[in-house]
């Protein structure tokens, strides 16, 4: 019969929770904060990258001390490349070698298609699109020289697929169908340096975005969703973990939505 060789490791899991350092962008708020904490429970340092909050690094001491981890915040624009990489630099010279990242940033202009501008496109794509491109590319580049395998989760949006009326935001969903599409390239393109690149796609989070919604609007937004509500943040961030681990180490360019079941109506 069929014979399942595990080879020397036990189960996966025994890499699973191995210290490990993360890059998470935007990690000091929102849905970073939640993935930063999962992390820090799976027993990884973390580099948490933000671009203006004032009180990152408060937040940072503070996720430290509740998991007694090391997590360290650090200010860079991820639309900057040469910052990118300079700041990825400095976390490997502070933390040790960087062996996953979460590329978390994101951004959106709500205004009707016909107000948006060349401002607003390049603010919103070069956060969410080259933004996500510069953090991966400066990840890789460390990994491929080092010949190291890496894992990279970017988050996207089950907007990259169905149009959230009626909110109008065409550079932002967009601009998650562009990030998807760009998590398949560069899933192909580093296959072959054992890199692997998927993508969350979450549907209805609660975070600033949303709760500052018109109450109406939100509560007609949880009619259209199977499940009924918006999800948690932490209700996003095991899938992150486990993208990360190696319990996922066959999955590759792969979309995972998170959406209460939205997509199915
Ligand atoms: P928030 O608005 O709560 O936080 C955004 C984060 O991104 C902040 O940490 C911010 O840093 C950081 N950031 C923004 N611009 C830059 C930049 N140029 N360089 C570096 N960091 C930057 O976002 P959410 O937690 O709601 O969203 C996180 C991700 O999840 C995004 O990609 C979003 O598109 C996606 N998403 C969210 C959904 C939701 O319902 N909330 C639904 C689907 C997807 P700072 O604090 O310094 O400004």
């Amino acid at each position: 019969g069929m014979t399942i060789d595990f080879g020397k490791k036990t189960t996966p899991a025994s890499t699973v929770y191995r210290v490990q350092v993360v890059v998470v962008t935007g990690g000091n708020r929102g849905l970073g904060v939640s993935i930063t904490e999962a992390l820090a429970q799976a027993n990884a340092t973390v580099a948490i990258i933000y671009r203006s909050a004032k009180d990152a690094e408060e937040v940072a001491d503070r996720l430290s001390k509740k998991w007694n981890q090391t997590i360290k915040a650090y200010q860079c624009d991820v639309a900057d490349s040469a910052k990118v990489r300079s700041t990825f630099d400095q976390i490997e010279k502070d933390l040790g070698e960087i062996t996953k990242v979460v590329a978390n940033s994101g951004i959106s202009v709500v205004k009707p298609a016909l107000e948006l501008t060349k401002e607003d496109f390049d603010f919103v794509y070069g956060v969410n699109v080259f933004g996500v491109f510069n953090t991966a590319q400066a990840a890789a580049a460390l990994w491929t020289k080092r010949n190291q395998p890496g894992s990279i989760v970017v988050i996207s949006s089950m907007s990259d697929t169905i149009y959230n009326s009626p909110i109008t935001q065409a550079f932002y969903n967009s601009s998650k169908g562009a990030v998807s599409n760009l998590t398949r390239c560069l899933a192909a393109e580093w296959a072959p340096h054992k890199i692997r690149v998927n993508n969350v796609n979450p549907g209805f989070i609660e975070t600033d975005q949303t709760m500052h919604m018109d109450p109406e609007l939100r509560s007609n937004q949880c009619k259209e969703v199977p499940l009924g509500r918006f999800s948690k943040p932490w209700e996003q961030a095991g899938q992150v973990v486990y993208l990360l681990s190696d319990y996922s180490s066959y999955q590759t360019g792969s979309s995972v939505y998170i959406d209460g079941g939205y997509l199915i109506w």
